[in-house]
C-alpha cells in the first residue's frame, strides 16, 4: 500500500498513526477531547481567546476557541483578510449516557441506569468491559463550586446480555433490547458495605469533593484501539467516528508552518452532532459565523469585510463515510462503492444531505490529485434513506460553500468500529494541503 508518493513505512506516517492512536485513547468523550486539543495548540504556542474577553488579534496570530464540547482553532493571514479555508468535523460519538439519578440495586447487584445518546450500535455495547468518564460539578466544604473531567478506568462495569438458553430465538429473530429495561449496567455484585452511593464514592477517588452537585458521565470500551492485519491495515476503536476527522484536522493546522497571506485557516470541532446539532455549542449554534465575525472585528476590520469573507470561503466538513460491507455489498449502490484503503469519500447527495455541489467537489478534487490522494464517490441507493452531518447546517447558516467528505469506515456506530490506515493518512495529508494550497472560492 502506498500513500500519495510514499511508502506505507514512513516514520512521519506511522508517527502520526500512533499519535491517533494516542488521541482515541485520551478522549473518551468531547469534553476530553476539547480539553486535549486545548493543551495539544497550547504546546504548540496557539494563544486561549476567552468569549468573554475583547480581542485584539495580531496579523498571522495563532488562536483558539472553546465552548464547552466544541473546539476551534485558527491561524490568521499576514494582510488583509479576503477568505477562510475552514475544517469541520465532530468530537462527540454516541454513546450509553448515565441518568441523573442513575445508580439503583437489584438484590444483591448495584445497577447504573443509561439514557441513549446519539444512534448507537446497541448490540454492540453488551458484554464489554466499560469505563465511566465525563465531567462533574460538586462543590468544596467552603461552597465553592468546580467542574472537573473524570475517567474511571479501573472499576469496569458491564451491560451483560441474557444467554441463549433464555433467548431462543436469538440467533434466528435478532436481538431485541428494551431501552429503558435492558441497558442498565451492572456496576458492581453488593459486597460494598458503605453507606455511600457506589458511583459517588468511584467519583470522589478521582475527585475529593464535599458534595456532587450534577454529573455528564457516559459509559465507554475500555478496550484499547489497535492495528487489525498483518501489515497495519487497517484500526479498531471506539470514537473513530469522528476522532479521525478531528485529529487529522487538527495536525493539519498545526503542520501549516507559515499563516497565509489572505486566508484565514479555521478548524471547528463540534460537539452534539450525533444528537442534531441543535443546541447552544452544535453546529446549528451561531459559535461559527460569531466567531469568524470576532476574529475580523479582531483584526479591526468592520462587518463589510466579515460578510465579503464569508462569500469567498469554503468549508470542508469531514465526517465518516461507510465503506462497502463484505458481507451486504447489496446495501450500496452499485456505482457508488468506497474501500477501505483506497482513499478520500466524496459524499453526494440530491437532497443536499450532504452540502458537496460540482463545484465545491471540483475544489477538493483538483487539490487531492495534486497530491496523488485517491477519491471515491458515495450516494446512497436511491431506495433507502441518507445520512447527514455537520456540513449542511454549517453551510446554511453562513452561507459557505461546502464540500462533505471523509474516509471509509466498517461498523460505524458501534462500540468497535473499523477504518484504514491508509485513509487516515491521506486524509490528513489533503486537508494539510487544502490549508496551505486554498484560493478564494
Ligand atoms: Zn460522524
Amino acid at each position: 500500500m502506498r500513500f500519495g508518493s510514499m511508502a506505507i513505512s514512513n516514520d512521519s506516517h506511522q508517527h502520526f498513526l500512533d499519535g491517533l492512536m494516542h488521541f482515541l485513547h485520551e478522549c473518551p468523550t468531547s469534553w476530553h477531547t476539547t480539553a486535549h486539543l486545548r493543551e495539544l495548540f497550547i504546546s504548540h504556542g496557539f494563544l486561549e481567546l476567552n468569549e468573554k474577553d475583547a480581542w485584539q488579534l495580531q496579523p498571522g496570530g495563532r488562536y483558539i476557541l472553546e465552548r464547552d464540547g466544541t473546539f476551534a482553532a485558527c491561524i490568521l493571514p499576514k494582510n488583509n483578510p479576503t477568505h477562510a479555508t475552514i475544517l469541520g468535523s465532530h468530537s462527540d460519538s454516541p454513546a450509553l449516557k448515565l441518568k441523573p439519578n442513575a445508580e439503583f440495586k437489584r438484590d444483591n447487584m448495584i445497577m447504573l441506569g443509561t439514557e441513549i445518546y446519539g444512534s448507537p450500535l446497541l448490540s454492540s455495547w453488551l458484554n464489554r468491559d466499560l469505563g465511566i468518564a465525563g465531567r462533574i460539578c460538586y462543590a468544596n466544604a467552603d461552597g465553592s463550586i468546580h467542574e472537573a473531567l473524570v475517567n474511571i478506568q479501573d472499576s469496569p462495569v458491564v451491560i451483560p446480555q441474557l444467554a441463549i438458553h433464555l433467548d431462543r430465538g436469538v440467533n434466528d429473530q435478532g436481538l431485541l433490547l428494551n431501552k429503558q429495561e435492558h441497558l442498565s449496567a451492572l456496576a458492581m455484585v453488593a459486597t460494598h458495605d458503605s453507606n455511600k452511593p457506589y458511583l459517588l464514592s468511584l467519583l470522589q477517588e478521582q475527585v475529593p469533593f464535599a458534595s456532587l452537585i450534577s454529573h455528564d458521565l457516559m459509559l465507554y470500551p475500555l478496550q484499547q484501539p489497535a492495528y487489525l492485519g498483518k501489515n497495519k491495515e487497517s484500526i479498531a476503536g471506539y470514537r473513530l467516528d469522528n476522532l479521525c476527522s478531528a485529529y487529522a484536522s487538527a495536525i493539519a493546522i498545526l503542520h501549516q508552518s507559515e499563516p497565509s497571506d489572505h486566508a484565514i485557516k479555521l478548524l471547528v470541532c463540534w460537539d452534539h452532532e450525533e444528537i442534531g446539532s441543535e443546541t447552544a455549542t452544535g453546529a446549528a449554534s451561531p459559535f461559527l459565523p460569531h466567531l469568524l465575525e470576532r476574529l475580523l472585528l479582531g483584526m479591526d476590520h468592520g462587518r463589510e469585510t466579515y460578510l465579503r469573507v464569508l462569500s469567498q470561503s469554503f468549508c470542508i466538513s469531514v465526517d465518516l463515510a461507510h465503506a462497502v460491507h463484505p458481507n451486504y455489498m447489496e446495501k450500496h449502490e452499485p456505482n457508488h462503492r468506497p474501500y477501505l484503503n483506497q482513499g478520500i469519500v466524496l459524499k453526494i447527495n440530491a437532497q443536499q444531505r450532504y452540502a458537496t455541489s460540482a463545484q465545491t467537489a471540483a475544489k477538493l478534487i483538483h487539490i487531492a490529485n495534486g497530491q496523488q490522494i485517491p477519491i471515491q464517490t458515495f450516494v446512497v441507493r436511491s431506495d433507502m434513506p441518507c445520512g447527514s452531518t455537520i456540513g449542511p447546517i454549517t453551510a446554511t447558516l453562513a452561507g459557505i460553500p461546502t464540500v462533505d467528505i471523509g474516509i471509509p469506515q466498517l461498523s460505524m456506530h458501534s462500540a468497535r468500529e473499523l477504518v484504514g490506515t491508509a485513509d487516515c493518512v491521506y486524509l490528513f495529508q489533503l486537508l494539510r494541503e487544502a490549508l496551505s494550497c486554498c484560493s478564494p472560492s
